[in-house]
């Protein structure tokens, strides 16, 4: 169910200029979560507020006592180099402190002159992860992105028939989660053998690929043994990212029977510097449209706020530059694009189904989407997708070919909410660009 307030007003403006600039994208209907510093600082890494081209520094703010009440209690848990003892809180806290942000950032408030001074400029900022991530996990949600791998691995059955059931999931690595603009160096593994009886090859993946996700980052979790039904999930989830799931696909061929992902995924996972609350995708809900031919959730999986708003709609980009384009200046080209509405299950779902089997969740613990690839073969968000298993070259504007990354590739993930009469909400980024194997 749509949850809109006073936060959501379109007519709301700041009284800071670029808040207003729909191409900056972080107007004071947004509200985004970082942490941060100034780059190349000694200074410690803190949370902050995107708030036009700049950032309000909270750690600062919360020396000078502006706000009471719940809304002092979580800009109180902003000082640290995390956000999860903000995440901790829930709803009611968030909920307050967004309230009173909005109102301090608004045009005509008492409160310009305490945040002007306390304002550092995006362009001069270095990003940290924004949490303590304990426990990592990706699942697999788009039915287009599972059909497009299955023809590519089992072109008599692409589709396994869970698929339709439960939002498949698994393990990730929560220790090679990093902040856009970390480097990733290219993964060493074992590959498929050439023949049978032969050994398998050893050396620098030659499948390395990106995905397209987009990722959540939970709050408040719940005592191991008991679960978060569908009425609660969104209670439990703080905000959404974008998420690079860097793949080595050779690595994964051979290693993925029978217990799934392993080290061809372990290596690097990139996510966005900016938590967008789930608060701020409020306008952005659209219904959950099953088609009537499939099965329909099992109970657990539904209520009337997923049927009637359980999807959102967010605008998603993958662009590539390599070598050879920065050095002759070309912008980055569009891979691909696609939405998160094509996600077969929601975000609530994916929550209440992980911890359905009494699994505990912790407040700062980040959860994949899977590649979030729509219907169309220009919405493919993976090389593997793109080039279709390696059999068609993917064309580069500036004359260049490629299958899957080569060394000195950078891909960057964009995400954005638009929609007529509304404020357009940016995600910022998430870079990577791809080293070579270290022998
Ligand atoms: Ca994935």
């Amino acid at each position: 169910m749509t949850q809109l307030n006073e936060t959501h007003d379109p007519a709301l403006s700041s009284w800071l200029a670029s808040a207003n600039d729909a191409n900056i994208g972080f107007p004071v209907q947004h509200l985004p979560f970082a942490v941060f510093r100034r780059a190349a600082s000694q200074e410690k890494f803190r949370p902050g507020v995107a708030l036009g081209d700049q950032i309000i520094d909270l750690a600062q703010l919360a020396l000078r006592q502006p706000f009471s009440g719940l809304a002092a209690e979580a800009l109180n848990t902003c000082t640290g180099p995390t956000l999860n003892a903000l995440m901790a809180l829930g709803n009611r806290h968030w909920s307050a402190l967004r309230l009173a942000l909005s109102q301090a950032t608004r045009a005509g408030s008492v409160l310009q002159a305490v945040i002007e001074p306390l304002l550092v400029p995006q362009a001069q900022a270095e990003y940290s992860l924004p949490a303590q991530i304990r426990d990592y996990t990706d699942f697999y949600i788009s039915i287009y992105h599972a059909t497009a791998g299955g023809k590519i691995s089992r072109p008599d059955a692409p589709l396994l028939p869970n698929f339709k059931w439960l939002p498949i999931g698994y393990h990730g690595r929560a220790s090679s989660v990093v902040i856009s603009g970390h480097e990733v160096v290219r993964p060493v593994g074992q590959a498929r053998p050439a023949s049978a009886g032969q050994p398998p090859s050893f050396g620098p993946s030659q499948r390395l690929d990106f995905e397209l996700e987009m990722a959540m980052f939970v709050g408040p979790g719940n005592a191991q043994g008991k679960r978060i039904t569908i009425d609660e999930a969104d209670e439990h989830i703080f905000g959404v990212c974008l998420l690079n799931d860097w793949s080595a696909r050779d690595i994964q061929a051979w290693e993925v029977q029978p217990l799934g992902p392993f080290l061809a995924k372990s290596f690097a996972t990139t996510i966005s510097p900016w938590i967008v609350t789930r608060e701020a995708l409020e306008p952005f809900r659209l219904p959950f449209n099953r088609p009537a031919t499939d099965p329909q959730p099992l109970p657990y999986l539904m209520n009337e706020s997923v049927k009637k708003g359980g999807v959102y709609d967010i605008g998603l980009k993958a662009l590539i530059s390599t070598e050879q384009s920065r050095a002759a200046r070309h912008e980055p080209a569009l891979l691909a694009h696609s939405n998160l509405c094509h996600a077969y299950w929601t975000l609530s779902q994916l929550i209440t189904h992980h911890t359905v089997n009494g699994c505990n969740l912790q407040p700062g613990d980040l959860i994949g989407t899977g590649t979030m690839s729509g219907p169309n073969p220009d919405q493919a968000l993976s090389f593997n997708e793109l080039s279709v298993g390696a059999t068609q070259a993917v064309k580069l504007p500036w004359g260049q070919e490629r299958k899957f990354l080569e060394d000195g590739d950078e891909i960057t993930l964009q995400a954005e909410c638009t929609k007529p009469g509304y404020p357009r909400l940016s995600f910022g980024q998430a870079t990577g660009k791809i080293r070579p194997a270290v022998g």
